[in-house]
């Protein structure tokens, strides 16, 4: 049958598949079953129609012999599925009719489910977003990551200060994976290293855990391809092995049990700081080892030569956390079958690619040597002769002052590097990789980054989807520069009419939500102002914290002024041990709560953070947003993709060049997009001018007045709170909050008045949606497909 003539089912039939869930999976009658139940037996009963097109997805990619895509990253930011799933398969509408014919809210039910939180913030959620892509563009891939027990912690708010609870997402069934007992290998660790007469190696580790796949299947738009979405799970040894057991091994045994519970249980909660625990190296082992072992197997059971590898197999590296896939693939296909050293590292670099994600100095992994040679001898020793063919060739050390660059490592065992926007790739060019792009000056491309169009606009804004699809007709999902059909008809009356009230729609919708969820009552007709992204110092929350309390002193001195009401909303988390972003955290709840309850100004500016941003709050909040805030210090941020769902969304950008917004602004044109700040050439040159904070502050009388009622407790009750903020602003500002400062204010007034003329401003909205469509992950794939992969799409 030809896939896309799936008919889909009745609400009537898609009921009863949901009740003999209910009886027969379940165990529950209609009378006794939870809310709990109910959405378990319709998740399966969704994933049921999941399952024949994922068999033959994978039937076919047997068949045809077709080239594999294997994203291994640590991270996959995933959220919720039920919707996600359920909009693929195009059964919205019938499962909102059979939960109704059930007496049950389909809408309700969806938003119980927990949201998987397997990664920090953009690079994971790329990672969800690739998947999707795959999928829908018919490429054979496995996604290949870490089935954390616990993922991203939970955030809560005490007295405005950040604390951090276990996040459990597994402590229900999680219902779309499969178990894969069968799919099971030995990861080591430790131990020493024999050579034979003829030199070749054998490692025997000191310990040993398996690591067990549990499937996801990550459906296409409208389910014509299924791929798996494989994550590793450490059990112990002694399961596996009960002989080992009884001969009295007790000690190893249980030397095992305690590594697998801790190997898998929880995500790393920095995004962008590398504190080098041996964890963490032996989790980037486990989840690289068990996956180029699944995948060597699979090549191999179909009878093919490992010399062939590279024709099947295209591996991308997301980040250099699984770098050691080099160093790994290498000691595969030497030691364990045969090949000649130097063949084997041809062969693992052409099928390997390495997408480099960040220029934050701090941010780039580094292990020392002695780790590295503790845990990994065989791996330490391939990365030693590794570094004497870069010193040789490119005059680049993968070893250095006793440690090893896993960037470099990651470089010269790939065939392709690639940054991740435009202005990325160049800089990664210019500083972090300049003599080894010297030494490969093709090995480094671009692949701007993209986002998935199911999730980010037809599923999480159905308001825009139906006005979209009612104006251009439905091809737009699956090909997204189509939204250029919709220029024509922004500018007419009817349209910007519906355009607008969609967004005031979201608007309402989301007041509703921060007013029951989290006690704020907003206004839907103040302009929804929204910065949300982990909390670092260069994506400037402290600019914005401090520009809003510049605006409050403004509005205060003259409350009958033309100010343009605004609602001020934050959201995102600061890595535990993060004390600067947490005291920024702190200065903003501070800040809010004193203006929220100013009589003057109530009508005028109110600050919300709820707290706990996750991928299901980023669904809520992006519809409804006027403004984004993309305000990073220029030549910080490698792309930013909660940029492009903002604006795909239909929000004006303030933004600095940086990342990705420097081609959003091309895209959606330069009198729709407000720029402001330096330019990362204009940042290098700044921070080398001595006392450049200093200065800034002197030279702008409301900075310095806002800096001063800080400092004076105007937030904190009298308290003397934010000397770190403080000294750091007006000491060093490596972030040049400062020097950006009045350039950002005179922004948002510009923004102000531009928004009181409301007819032009939803014009230039709907400009945004119409011409984001080359953001889309599916661009973003092709791209990877056919410059890095040399894979095709099998629909
Ligand atoms: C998209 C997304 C991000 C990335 O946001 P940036 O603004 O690009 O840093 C982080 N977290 C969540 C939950 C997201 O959905």
């Amino acid at each position: 049958m030809p896939k896309d003539t799936i008919t889909p089912p009745t609400a009537e039939a898609l009921a009863q598949d949901v009740l003999a869930h209910l009886q027969t999976t379940l165990a529950k009658r209609q009378s006794s079953a939870t809310d709990h139940d109910w959405r378990v037996a319709l998740s399966l009963a969704i994933r049921d129609r999941v399952v024949t097109p994922w068999l033959d997805s994978l039937q076919r990619t047997s068949e045809t012999g077709g080239k594999e895509v294997y994203y291994l990253s640590l991270e996959f930011l995933i959220g919720r599925l039920i919707e996600d799933v359920t909009i693929n398969l195009g059964l919205e509408d019938v499962a909102r009719e059979a939960m109704a014919q059930l007496g049950q809210d389909y809408t309700a039910l969806a938003a119980q489910e927990p949201d998987a939180a397997l990664g920090n913030g953009g690079l994971g959620r790329l990672a969800a977003c690739f998947m999707d892509s795959l999928s829908t563009l018919g490429i054979p891939a496995h996604g290949y990551g870490i089935r954390y027990e616990h993922g991203l912690f939970e955030q809560h708010f005490q007295k405005g200060v950040q604390v951090e609870t276990a996040e459990a997402w597994l402590a229900e069934q999680h219902v779309w994976e499969f178990e894969r007992p069968e799919v099971a290998y030995r990861i080591g660790f430790g131990g020493h290293v024999d050579y034979d007469a003829e030199g070749r190696a054998t490692w025997h580790p000191a310990q040993e855990v398996i690591a067990q796949a549990y499937d996801t299947p990550t459906v296409g738009w409208q389910a014509k391809w299924v791929n798996t979405l494989r994550l590793w799970s450490a059990k112990p040894v002694v399961h596996f092995d009960l002989a080992a057991f009884n001969r009295g091994d007790y000690i190893g045994a249980s030397a095992s049990e305690a590594l697998a519970r801790t190997l898998s249980r929880v995500l790393y909660p920095d995004d962008t700081t590398e504190q080098g625990r041996e964890l963490r190296l032996k989790q980037e082992y486990f989840f690289v080892a068990a996956s180029l072992r699944d995948l060597v197997r699979r090549h191999l059971k179909e009878g093919r030569a490992l010399s062939t590898l590279p024709d099947y197999a295209a591996i991308q590296l997301n980040d250099t956390h699984p770098a050691l896939a080099g160093p790994e693939l290498i000691r595969l296909l030497v030691d364990e079958h045969g090949m000649e050293f130097e063949t084997a590292v041809k062969t693992a670099r052409a099928c390997l690619g390495y997408t480099n994600h960040t220029l934050l100095p701090e941010a780039l992994e580094r292990w020392s040597e002695g780790l590295m040679k503790h845990v990994l001898p065989r791996h330490y020793a391939i990365i030693c002769l590794l570094n004497m063919a870069s010193l040789d060739e490119t005059g680049t050390a993968i070893l250095d002052h006793g440690e090893v660059r896993m960037g470099e490592l990651a470089f010269v065992m790939a065939h392709k590097v690639n940054g991740v926007s435009a202005l990325h790739t160049e800089l990664v060019k210019e500083t972090l990789f300049a003599d080894l792009h010297k030494a490969y000056p093709d090995r480094i491309v671009n692949q701007t980054n993209g986002v998935t169009p199911r999730r980010w606009l037809h599923s999480a804004n159905p308001a825009l989807s139906a006005l979209i699809t009612e104006t251009i007709g439905e091809g737009w999902v699956a090909d997204l520069e189509r939204l250029r059909e919709l220029e024509p008809h922004i500018g007419t009356a009817a349209f910007d009419a519906r355009f607008a009230d969609a967004k005031r729609a979201n608007k309402a919708k989301l007041s509703d939500w921060l007013r029951q969820v989290h006690g704020a009552s907003v206004d839907p007709d103040a302009m929804f102002d929204i910065q949300i992204k982990r909390i670092h110092e260069y994506k400037r929350q402290l600019l914005n914290i401090l520009e809003t309390v510049a605006l409050w002193n403004d509005i205060r001195d003259n409350p009958n002024g033309d100010w343009t009401p605004r609602v001020k909303i934050f959201g995102g988390k600061a890595a535990p041990g993060y004390v600067m972003a947490k005291s920024i955290i702190r200065l903003i709840n501070d800040v809010g709560a004193t203006i929220n309850a100013d009589p003057v100004t109530r009508d005028l500016l109110q600050v919300v953070y709820p707290e706990n941003y996750n991928v299901s709050m980023a669904e809520r909040l992006i519809p409804a947003c006027d403004l984004s805030e993309q305000i990073s210090t220029a030549g910080k941020e490698a792309s930013g993709t909660g940029n492009m769902k903002l604006s795909l969304n239909g929000a004006l950008t303030i933004g600095t060049l940086d990342g990705a917004n420097v081609e959003i602004r091309e895209h959606v044109g330069a009198e729709n997009f407000f720029l402001f700040g330096l330019t990362a050439e204009e940042v290098r040159q700044r921070r080398t001018k001595p006392g450049h904070a200093r200065s800034a502050i002197e030279a702008s009388p409301r900075l310095k007045r806002v800096l001063g009622q800080i400092a004076n407790g105007l937030f904190t009750g009298g308290e003397a709170r934010y000397g770190d903020i403080l000294g750091m602003l007006w000491d060093s500002d490596y972030f040049l909050v400062t020097a950006d400062f009045d350039s950002y204010y005179a922004t948002q007034r510009e923004i102000d008045a531009a928004y009181r003329d409301q007819s032009d401003w939803t014009r230039k909205a709907a400009l945004q949606t119409a011409r984001m469509g080359w953001f889309s992950s599916d661009r973003t794939i092709s791209g990877y497909a056919g410059n890095i992969w040399n894979a095709a799409s099998l629909l």
